[in-house]
């Protein structure tokens, strides 16, 4: 039987980095398999499901390149499969009609709490034959009284419960909905998943819904509960540790290969490995190899892994990547066509960047000429430089071949003349003048790569604003 697994996000808020991990690792378990990976929509909660969310779910899963075989399958869709399989469960009696009312599971309760028992549905509509009248029922299912349910989870080992601590759940409410557990059930059982791979927040959930499974004379799935991920101090993880949308994370410039990467190694790690790439991943990931315990996040690890990324990406496959963030900077797809090759920009780039983000602001200036409302440091250094600038474009213009070593010998030479020497005291007044800016990549490789025509205009047009 090939494996599937599923992913099944509710679409009550972000989908954020912990979410992520868990669809990432039943993705990679059914990609290793050479299996199916199904995308579900849990969306019946409907007061707090929005649109507006699952948008953000399926943008996001499109974004880190978890591609999904089927689906997404939306539950809100699937009620009239629900309402059969609660009919046919009421006739075979695996289910039966509950017409206790509130009060009257309250009071059963009470007296449970005051017996010191636990506090529990006792199971007394399970012989009614008759209706009550004026009361709609809720289903509830008909659990085993005694022995146990042992769950084989995967990252969590063998976990025991006993049947007598699992009353008669609710199936569907007295308005004929049926209830979370049971079209996860369904779900599972129709979309014949062979791993339930999620979050072990749903662990408690496991033995219900396994005991529902059994009812229908389902196959039931393998389990792994996959932990929680805390915030670096490890708390629940909260909005300032990046329980955030995961798009943000796109919005930041981080690479989604990176992004995954890092998810995988928090609570799975393969030798000392560090760097994974996609296929890398897909090889030698192991559910079993994921760790019980909680992981706690660490922002610095996920710009190091980013940084990493970067590095090793052919220059041409990052530049892609860089666009939309070059756009976003206002550098347009043709000031690129009309400036350096965009890959060499890049292999210039590639060692300094931490993020997308930090790379295109470095990038523009290659295709953006700084303005005469230049930041405010460029009088600063460039006050009293006139002089310079001159000799400067001088010893330029008279270069013959214009490569980055040659450039940096009129650099020394002009040091040398105009400056004790002091090689800084030439290049920066000449960054600020071509870059707009402090900062940027070692000048000579900054200006070979920029061209001698443009290098000469800017130096020009500088010396207007001194
Ligand atoms: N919809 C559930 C959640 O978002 C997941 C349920 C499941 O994977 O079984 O937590």
């Amino acid at each position: 039987m090939s494996v599937r697994t599923r992913f099944a996000p509710s679409p009550t808020g972000y989908l954020h980095i912990g979410g992520v991990r868990t669809a990432l690792y039943a993705w990679l378990h059914a990609r290793q398999q050479g299996g199916g990976f199904v995308l579900r929509i849990e969306d019946t909660d409907v007061e707090r499901s929005t649109p507006e969310a699952t948008t953000a779910i399926l943008e996001g899963m499109a974004w880190l390149g978890l591609d999904w075989d089927e689906g997404p399958f939306y539950q809100m869709r699937r009620m009239d499969r629900y309402r059969e399989v609660l009919a046919q469960m009421l006739a075979t009696g695996t289910a039966y009609h509950c017409y206790c009312s509130r009060e009257e599971v309250d009071a059963m309760r009470e007296d449970q709490r005051r017996r010191g028992e636990k506090p529990r549905y006792d199971g007394r509509c399970r012989q009614r034959t008759a209706p009550r009248e004026g009361i709609s029922p809720v289903i509830r299912f008909r659990s085993p009284d005694c022995g146990e349910t042992v769950v084989e989870d995967l990252i969590h080992g063998t976990v025991r419960f006993q049947n007598s601590e699992l009353d008669d759940l609710i199936i569907a409410r007295s308005d004929g909905t049926p209830t979370y557990n049971f079209c996860v059930v369904v779900d599972d059982w129709d979309m014949a998943i062979t791993h339930v791979i999620r979050g072990d927040d749903h662990l408690n959930n496991t033995p219900r819904q396994m005991q529902i499974l059994q009812a229908l004379g389902a196959r039931v799935p393998v389990y792994a509960h996959v932990p929680m991920i805390l915030g670096p101090d490890k708390q629940k993880l909260s909005k300032r540790h990046g329980a955030v949308s995961v798009l943000e994370y796109r919005e930041q410039g981080f690479l989604p290969d990176a992004l995954l990467n890092f998810l995988a190694r928090l609570g799975w790690s393969h030798g000392d490995q560090e760097i994974f790439t996609r296929e890398d991943m897909v090889e030698l990931f192991r559910i079993e190899a994921v760790n019980k315990a909680a992981s706690a996040f660490n922002p610095e690890k996920l710009l190091w892994i980013n940084a990493q990324h970067m590095q090793r990406l052919m220059p041409e496959g990052l530049a892609q990547h860089l666009l939309p963030y070059l756009n976003a900077v206002g550098v347009t797809e043709s000031l690129v066509a009309a400036g350096p090759a965009l890959p060499e920009v890049v292999a210039l780039l590639q060692e300094r960047s931490k993020t997308l983000v930090e790379m295109a602001a470095a990038a523009e200036m290659f295709y953006v000429a700084p303005g005469a409302g230049a930041p405010k440091d460029v009088e600063k250094h460039l006050h009293g430089q006139g002089a310079l600038l001159a000799a400067v474009i001088q010893a330029l213009t008279a270069l013959p071949n214009w490569e980055a070593a040659a450039i940096h010998s009129v650099i020394q030479e002009l040091a040398v003349t105009h400056a004790d020497g002091k090689m800084g005291k030439v290049a920066q007044p000449l960054r600020v003048a071509v870059a707009g800016r402090a900062v940027s990549p070692p000048i000579d490789a900054t200006l070979a790569l920029l061209g001698k025509e443009e290098t000469l205009a800017r130096l020009r047009r500088a010396i207007t604003w001194i």
